[in-house]
């Protein structure tokens, strides 16, 4: 399995807090643009969404 980026689960997205390293994140959006893939980790459902607002 191919793990060539791990900060995207240790930082929120929207807001830059970082997550604890052993924590899941406990949100995680997956979104595909033009065949790649990206995945972002929030703190919360309010991270989320405001991160999807300002996109
Ligand atoms: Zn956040």
């Amino acid at each position: 399995m191919a793990d060539d980026g791990e900060n995207f689960w240790t930082y929120c997205a929207h807001c830059g807090t970082q997550l604890g390293i052993d924590d899941w994140p406990p949100i995680v959006e997956m979104a595909t643009d033009g065949g790649e893939t990206d995945l972002h980790s929030f703190c919360d459902e309010e991270c989320r969404s405001g991160w999807t607002d300002t996109e």
